[in-house]
């Protein structure tokens, strides 16, 4: 196997026998060769949807098969090699579907090759054999690292963006220019790119993409669930029965609560599912009690304390130690091997476990956060926001936020936002936040001083916020007295790197380390054009933050 599309690859180069973060090697080249199989389904995809033909099938296959392969999110090859049999009917599906509508324009239909030609083997050994052909290293050796690293900054951002699709798909909100252009892309990358140039511009199409993508989950998530209000939050248990749900998806945690209700069960949320108390659809539950716990990297400490079931709805997902093994479950595309899995969102073994968990014995001191400044909260209070930058009463605002990891490298972020001085705003979002969201910033004239945004899948409102600040002060986003400090672990951090990047954004910081597909010499680029750069220390940067 070879896989470096996260933070956390071994060596800072590539986890080479199994993942760091558990990924077996059978899993990985299984993941390899359904990215293969994929491709092969986008180069008929794309030429039907030239056509004007269109399959949601297909489209939401191509998503799901992306989000499946995402860091921490399916560890199961059993459940892998059946996505690459499916890949291959998929893929006879839209070959249907192009050489219908070229017939049906009088044309005569190409014939491809490539992925568009594979036929899986027939059972899972035979898959491993044929993926060990398509992997990363064979390309690497082929074409040099700054061809294969741009050609995976390209996939792994499509894999974010496909995170993103998927969410705002389970909530009905699709667009099939969209879906066309993941085809495009995936087309593209099937031939084996090797142009720099054209590399380089799809990487920023790739962070187009995915602001269309985020606007419409944004879209998605407030039209079913309303709009993220400031909300307190209760961060300690209450005594009963429990259930804590982890991951991203919305929709999963509302059809959990409406088969907990009237069950005497407690719902928690963890991990990125934190934002969701803030939502009026989701916080009318009664039951929704609060948050426990923090980042996914602390699940392994925090489930075998949680004395009830624990449900896993998206990534990030680490391997369940025995003590918490029978208590645990996953639902959508994620999957560990000897995990249960619930399908059709019927959680009724959920319910199950939480009744025979002894549950909590007695109430935890009370301690509450405030969240849900998502952007139309903060834009409700735009005026006293402006008019404190105007007065200096605000001098400037930080962005620091995104993936959390288990590194030590990532108390920067921790130190960064207690370094951040009073007369400073902290606007903040994804899992990275848990470095410092229960800490006391306090408040400038009545505007807290951290401001918690939502998940990573928030990050279009962050954009929002900060577009909407520009305007006010009729500048761009690059003049604004504000500073983006990123903290990236996984493949949804590069795609919203990349629509920063496509926006323009420069002056980024990055860490806890750089991305090791990015090579030296793309890296060169990024800063030359954007001026991105890594993080040093909490003090240094933002010392020079503050002087420039
Ligand atoms: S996802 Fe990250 S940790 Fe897992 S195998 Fe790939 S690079 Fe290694
Ligand atoms: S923000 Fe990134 S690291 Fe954190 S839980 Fe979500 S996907 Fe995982």
């Amino acid at each position: 196997m070879f896989c470096y599309q996260c933070e956390q690859t071994a060596k800072g180069e590539g986890c080479t026998v199994r993942g760091v973060c558990g990924k077996d090697g059978e899993t990985a080249i299984l993941q390899d060769l359904l990215i293969y199989a994929t491709k092969g389904i986008a180069q008929y995809a794309h030429r039907a949807a030239q056509l004007g033909a269109v399959s949601r099938d297909v489209d939401v296959f191509v998503m799901e098969v992306l989000f499946a392969t995402v860091t921490n999110v399916n560890f199961d090859a059993g459940r892998i090699a059946k996505m690459i049999q499916k890949a291959a009917a998929i893929r006879d599906q839209a070959k249907k579907l192009y050489e219908t509508a070229a017939h049906a324009a009088g044309r005569k239909p190409e014939k491809l090759v490539g992925p568009a030609a594979f036929i899986p083997a027939a059972d899972q050994a035979g898959l491993v054999k044929q993926g060990l052909e398509h992997g990363i290293a064979q390309r690497k050796e082929e074409q040099g690292p700054d061809i294969t690293g741009l050609q995976e900054l390209i996939l792994y951002g499509l894999k974010g963006t496909a995170s993103y699709a998927d969410h705002a798909q389970i909530l009905s909100v699709t667009d099939d220019g969209v879906f066309a252009e993941f085809h495009r892309i995936l087309d593209y990358l099937a031939d084996n790119p090797a142009d720099i140039n054209e590399l380089t511009a799809t990487v920023l199409k790739v962070g187009e993409l995915n602001l269309k993508v985020m606007e419409m989950l944004d879209k998605a998530n407030t039209t079913v669930y309303g709009h993220p209000e400031p909300t307190k939050v209760r961060v300690t248990p209450l005594a009963g029965k429990a259930i804590v749900v982890s991951g991203h998806d919305l929709k999963d945690l509302e059809e959990l609560l409406k088969q907990t209700e009237s069950k005497n069960i407690n719902v928690y949320t963890h991990g990125e599912m934190l934002p969701c108390l803030s939502y009026p659809g989701l916080k009318k539950y009664k039951h929704l009690v609060g948050n426990y716990g923090g980042a996914w990297q602390d699940q392994h400490k925090e489930f075998a304390e949680f004395p009830g079931a624990i449900l896993m709805t998206t990534n990030c997902i680490q391997k369940p130690a025995d003590s918490y093994k029978e208590r645990i479950f996953t639902c959508g595309l994620v999957g560990w091997p000897g995990v249960r899995h619930i399908d059709n969102r019927d959680f009724t073994a959920v319910i199950d476990a939480a009744l025979a968990a002894p549950g909590f014995a007695e109430n935890a001191p009370e301690k509450y956060i405030t969240i849900g400044f998502a952007r139309n909260a903060v834009m409700s209070v735009a005026d006293k926001v402006i008019g404190a930058v105007k007065t200096g009463k605000i001098r400037h605002f930080f962005l620091i936020g995104g993936c959390d990891g288990a590194k030590p490298g990532r108390n920067y972020y921790t130190e960064f936002a207690q370094a951040v001085p009073d007369d400073c705003v902290i606007l903040t979002l994804a899992c990275g936040k848990y470095r410092f969201n229960k800490l006391d910033f306090g408040a400038i004239d009545g505007i807290p001083r951290l401001l918690d945004v939502g998940q990573c899948n928030d990050a279009y409102s962050a954009i929002q916020i900060a577009l909407a600040l520009a305007k006010a002060f009729d500048t761009d986003v690059n003049h604004l007295p504000l500073s983006l400090i990123l903290s990236w672990f996984e493949q949804k951090a590069v795609c919203i790197l990349l629509t920063l990047l496509y926006l323009g954004i420069k002056n980024i910081r990055l860490g806890p380390s750089l991305p090791a597909f990015v090579s030296p010499a793309v890296l060169q680029v990024l800063a030359e054009k954007f001026n991105i750069m890594p993080i040093s220390s909490a003090q240094e940067d933002l010392k020079a933050i503050l002087a420039s």
